[in-house]
C-alpha cells in the first residue's frame, strides 16, 4: 500500500487528488490511496505528504488548532516525502517575509532551510505562467502557474536549487522535501507528482 496524505486544512487539495490518481493509474499503481489529511489521526500510516498552495497564513492557523502542526513538523523532519506548492513552500520554510510589509509573524513549520518572500510578483491579478526549466524533470519545460506566488530569497544549508525563473528561485529540493512558488496540479503535466510519488516509493 503507498498512502499520500494531502494537508486538507484549506486551499488547492482536489486537484492535487486527482494528478495522484492519474499517476497512480499511469504507473500501475493499484494500491495508491490518498488521504485528505484534517486531523492528527489523519497522519498515521501516510508515506507522503503534500502541502498545497492556499493561504498560508491560514493554513498555519489551522493546523494549530487542529492539533496537527506538531506531529507534521516532526514528521518532516524524519524525513517523510513532503511536497509543498506556493502556500506550501512558505508554511515549510525557516523564515518568512512579506515583499511589502517585511518580516511577518505567521505559524510555519520551519523544516526547509530557506528564507521565503510572500507575494514576490504581486497581487492574484498579476497571476501568470511561464514555460520553466526544471533539474530534476529533463529537458521538456514545465508550464508553471504562479498565483500570489512566493519566491525563495535565500537557500542555506542542505538547500538545492531546482529551477530559477526571471532569476528568482521557484524550486528548491532539500532532502525529502521538494517546495514550488507555483501550482504544479493545475498544468496539465502529472511529471511532478510522478517523480514525487517515485520519491515515495524509494522511501518506503
Ligand atoms: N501568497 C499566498 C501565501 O503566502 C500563497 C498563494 C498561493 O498559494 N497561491 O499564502
Amino acid at each position: 500500500m503507498l498512502v499520500i496524505g494531502i494537508l486538507g486544512l484549506q486551499g488547492d487539495i482536489r486537484f492535487h487528488e486527482e494528478i495522484l490518481k492519474e499517476v497512480f493509474n499511469k504507473r500501475n499503481i493499484s494500491d495508491g490511496k490518498i488521504i485528505i489529511v484534517k486531523q492528527l489521526k489523519d497522519l498515521n500510516n501516510i508515506d507522503g505528504i503534500i502541502i498545497p498552495g492556499g493561504e498560508s497564513t491560514v493554513i498555519g492557523i489551522l493546523a494549530e488548532k487542529v492539533g496537527l502542526f506538531n506531529e507534521l513538523k516532526e514528521m518532516i523532519s524524519n524525513g517523510i516525502p513532503t511536497l509543498g506548492s506556493c502556500a506550501g513552500l512558505v508554511f515549510l520554510s525557516n523564515e518568512v517575509s512579506d515583499r511589502i510589509v517585511g518580516p511577518v509573524n505567521q505559524p510555519i513549520l520551519k523544516v526547509l532551510n530557506v528564507i521565503t518572500e510572500r507575494n514576490t510578483f504581486g497581487a492574484q491579478k498579476e497571476s501568470f505562467e511561464a514555460d520553466l526549466n526544471i533539474s530534476i524533470l529533463g529537458d521538456k519545460p514545465f508550464k508553471g502557474i504562479f498565483i500570489r506566488a512566493p519566491t525563495v530569497k535565500k537557500i542555506n544549508s542542505g538547500v538545492n536549487i531546482l529551477s530559477k525563473f526571471d532569476d528568482k528561485i521557484i524550486a528548491v529540493r532539500q532532502n525529502n522535501i521538494i517546495a514550488l512558488s507555483f501550482h504544479p496540479e493545475l498544468s496539465n503535466d502529472i511529471r511532478i507528482h510522478e517523480f514525487f510519488v517515485e520519491m515515495i516509493k524509494k522511501n518506503s
